[in-house]
């Protein structure tokens, strides 16, 4: 059952071959059986199970949607009601949600079932998943990988069939990533087309949730539900969301690819370059096009990123005060003490550090050298983009400069876990829709191709994605 697509679970479903009670106490004893992976922060059984309960009757009154009674999971990012909600920090470890996410309120109403909260870095903060509170989580295909962070939980889940499919976010990579270094598909939409409420900020100029599964349909059967305005959220953007079902197997002849010539020198890995090679080949026999472009911005995207993104999150981020929710110190002498120590000894080295690098280049006489630089380069990053757009329908690159790293072998160098994320940050900082999709194996361990898309073209992205895995079947192998 576990290896099945979304659509298939659900004809089985109405076909009564088995129950959504069923469906999901198989991947809850799956979640069990790989608990080892560290997949799972919380798992929410007798929630799931009723859940379920209330999903087969209405399969069985006919009104249900395609959604309904998969088990499914939640990045532990996204706040739900009266579950524990950790962002996976130990500043968050007693925080019951109040309230659901707009994107969890929406797939309850969808009818999935919600298995449980999926681990990720400290307030998504990372490259590796390393910075959990709660633990690395290992990657499926090698367990002494890292499965990719920040969604390094949803990346995992998805890859050991522990869940259907999953939310993630992505803030500079967190969703393509993982996604690539676990061998299963991952779509971030355009900023605005998820809404962000309840959505736990880290940099809200950046952070955008989007949908994980194995395959690209299934991507667009999970985003279908996830996507549209919310008055709550006020980037959201008040756009129609169109069927991202409908042109799926829509022909590519005459696809326009662009490649960045700036991702594709001599500084690609060797094996990366041919796994890429293949993969363009293969569109090209699709009947596409290929055109390089160029985007000599995109160098300052790492440090841009990290000047934005910190600056953000030193805001978001002082919330925590030991005051309001979350971990609070014992015995505080005064209110300066309460709050000291209540940050000091919740948060994690990383998110530390990155409140300290944003609010240095926030402050007065720094402003302007950083914040305000880091903001113009974005703008420069965005017009090559633009450019590089007009010219093709679609940019494609590598996703990650190698495949799944050992675990431990990057954290103790800031720097160099930064650098894993130096072709997806760029896009998120011009706020486009991207995808990865598995490509190949180096190593035995899986690498994705990134697709690029225009301003809320994740049809196109989608549609581009799912005619590759009709020819190919990387998105089929599974670890266990
Ligand atoms: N690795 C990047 C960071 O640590 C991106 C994380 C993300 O997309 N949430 O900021």
């Amino acid at each position: 059952m576990h290896n099945k697509t979304i659509t298939e679970l659900a004809q089985g479903l109405r076909a009564k071959e088995f129950s959504s009670v069923e469906l999901t106490q198989h991947f809850l004893n799956r979640v069990k059986q790989h608990a080892d992976l560290n997949a799972y922060i919380t798992v929410t059984e007798d929630l799931a199970l009723q859940a379920a309960q209330v999903a087969d009757t209405r399969i069985a009154t006919g009104n249900a949607e395609l959604l309904t009674g998969i088990p499914m999971a939640h990045k532990d990012i996204f706040c739900t009601q009266d579950v524990k909600t950790t962002c996976g920090s130990k500043m968050l470890d007693n925080f019951i949600a109040p309230y659901n996410a707009t994107v969890v309120e929406k797939l309850n109403a969808a009818g999935a079932v919600n298995l449980g909260k999926l681990n990720m870095d400290e307030f998504a903060m990372g490259s590796s998943n390393e910075t959990s509170f709660y633990g690395t989580v290992k990657n499926p295909w090698n367990k002494n990988a890292v499965a990719g962070g920040s969604s390094g939980g949803s990346a995992a889940a998805v890859a050991a069939q522990l869940a259907v499919c999953v939310t993630g976010t992505d803030t500079g990579g967190s969703i393509r990533q993982p996604a690539a270094f676990c061998g299963i598909t991952g779509i971030k939409p355009t900023y605005g087309r998820v809404s962000r409420f309840g959505m736990i900020a880290y940099a809200s100029s950046l952070d955008q949730g989007g949908s994980m599964a194995r395959s690209a349909e299934d991507c667009a059967i999970l985003l279908q539900s996830m996507a549209g305005f919310d008055a709550k959220d006020s980037t959201s953007v008040d756009a129609p969301v169109p069927d991202y079902c409908a042109d799926l197997n829509k022909p590519l002849a005459g696809l326009k690819i662009g490649l960045p010539k700036e991702f594709f020198t001599t500084d690609l890995n060797a094996d990366m370059a041919a796994t890429l090679e293949t993969a363009i080949n293969e569109y090209k026999k699709l009947g596409a096009e290929i055109k390089d472009v160029s985007m000599p911005n995109l160098k300052y995207a790492i440090p841009a990123y990290y000047v934005i993104a910190s600056a953000e999150c030193s805001s978001n981020l002082s919330r925590y005060d030991g005051v309001r929710f979350g971990y609070r110190c014992e015995n505080p002498v005064d209110l300066e003490d309460l709050y000291t120590r209540s940050r000091g000894e919740a948060f994690g080295k990383e998110v530390k550090r990155r409140i300290l690098m944003g609010t240095y280049a926030l402050s007065a006489g720094y402003y302007d050298a950083y914040y305000l630089k880091a903001q113009q380069v974005r703008r420069l990053i965005s017009d090559d983009f633009k450019k590089a757009l007009n010219e093709v329908d679609v940019i494609f690159s590598p996703v990650t400069p190698t495949p799944a790293f050992n675990i431990g072998e990057k954290i103790a160098n800031p720097i160099e876990m930064y650098l894993a994320d130096i072709y997806t940050i760029a896009i998120n900082l011009a706020g486009l829709p991207a995808m990865s999709i598995p490509a190949g194996f180096i190593n035995s361990l899986p690498v994705g191709l990134q697709l690029i898309g225009n301003y809320f073209d994740e049809a196109r992205l989608l549609n581009i994605a799912h005619t590759y895995q009709n020819q190919t079947d990387w998105h089929k192998k599974s670890p266990l």
